[in-house]
């Protein structure tokens, strides 16, 4: 027996490896396959944003025809102000995003900026002028300059630089055995889901898009993380229009405006203030987020006390 559990730990290993290279193949496919199915009308346009403002008019959208998942969403951004969409999992709120950068095309009602409808632009224009930092960025096999420098290809080495600073990540980069020309991705260093997140808006901010969506990153991250990517969010989110479905406390609660979905409806809206006074959906939200914050910062200090 004891022979045989050497190779079975290894096969164990082995599997475990190629489970990791699946989830990562999934992510990327999930974020490429869908994009043939979306084709540009033969008369688009290029879209042209002046302010950006963004609307939804009374969208639906299923996914498979017979489970509808948005159900007649209306919202309207105006131009430089952030919207912060908040729910439970599952509520529909990545799908919102992945239809204002049109992955998919809504069942009916419409989506525009500026007044134009995103159908009748060209795929290319319109995701020119979005910037989208994903929950799960999955980075290039390639080095970590070429994985920021992929928001605007003729970047200069100076400016990938002072992207990363604003993005703070410059540090972790800088402290790399081979700094900027570090390889990451599954065959090089495996970077944290903060640190990658970090790329992601250091990509971004190179991009300087008009219009921002942000998926923000659960609880996973730890407070000192949390609190870097959000002044990294910060300022990239300066006077540009932010769709961020949030997680932190702090975005909510700055957002100029606050949409509560569930299942594919939005059930209040307004700001933290007027949502608050509800006392409905988002105020019980809100207040069970609370305690398990406080509840962490009172563990983190029992930790230092040590
Ligand atoms: P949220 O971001 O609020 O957690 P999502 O927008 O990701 O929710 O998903 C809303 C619903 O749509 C979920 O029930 C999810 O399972 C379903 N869904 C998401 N993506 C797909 C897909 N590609 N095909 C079918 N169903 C999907
Ligand atoms: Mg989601």
């Amino acid at each position: 027996l004891m022979q045989l559990s050497v190779p079975l730990n290894f096969i164990g290993f082995i599997y475990r490896e190629i489970r990791q290279g699946i989830a990562d193949l999934e992510a990327m496919f999930s974020v490429l396959a869908v994009e043939p199915e979306i084709q540009d009308e033969p008369l688009a346009e290029n879209l042209k944003v002046k302010e950006a403002t963004i609307k939804f008019e009374d969208v639906h959208f299923h996914y498979d025809e017979e489970r509808p998942i948005l159900k007649g969403v209306n919202f309207e951004v105006p131009a430089g102000s952030t919207i912060a969409i908040v729910g439970p999992s599952g509520a529909g709120k990545s799908t919102i995003s992945r239809l204002l950068f049109r992955f998919y095309d809504v069942t009916s009602g419409r989506i525009t900026i500026d007044g134009k409808d995103v159908r009748e632009v060209t795929q290319k224009s319109l995701r020119d002028h979005i910037g989208m930092v994903p929950q799960d960025t999955v980075l290039f096999n390639d080095n970590i300059a070429y994985n920021i420098r992929y928001g605007r290809v003729n970047a200069t080495d100076e400016e990938v630089k002072e992207a990363a600073k604003l993005a703070q990540i410059d540090h972790f980069i800088e402290a790399l055995p081979h700094g900027y020309d570090s390889e990451v991705g599954e065959r090089g260093l495996k970077l944290s889901g903060g640190e990658k997140q970090r790329v992601a808006i250091a990509r971004t901010i190179l991009k300087s898009p008009p219009i921002l969506i942000l998926d923000e990153a659960t609880s996973a991250l730890d407070t000192h993380t949390e609190q870097e990517i959000q002044s990294a969010l910060d300022v990239v989110s300066k006077d540009r229009t932010t769709l961020v479905i949030a997680h932190r406390l702090s975005t909510v609660v700055n957002a100029d405006q606050i949409l509560v979905l569930k299942a594919g409806e939005a059930v209040e809206q307004g700001t933290h203030a007027e949502l608050m006074a509800n006392d409905g959906l988002y105020a019980s939200m809100w207040s069970r987020q609370r305690e398990v914050s406080e509840a962490e910062a009172r563990l983190a200090e029992m930790r230092e006390d040590d």
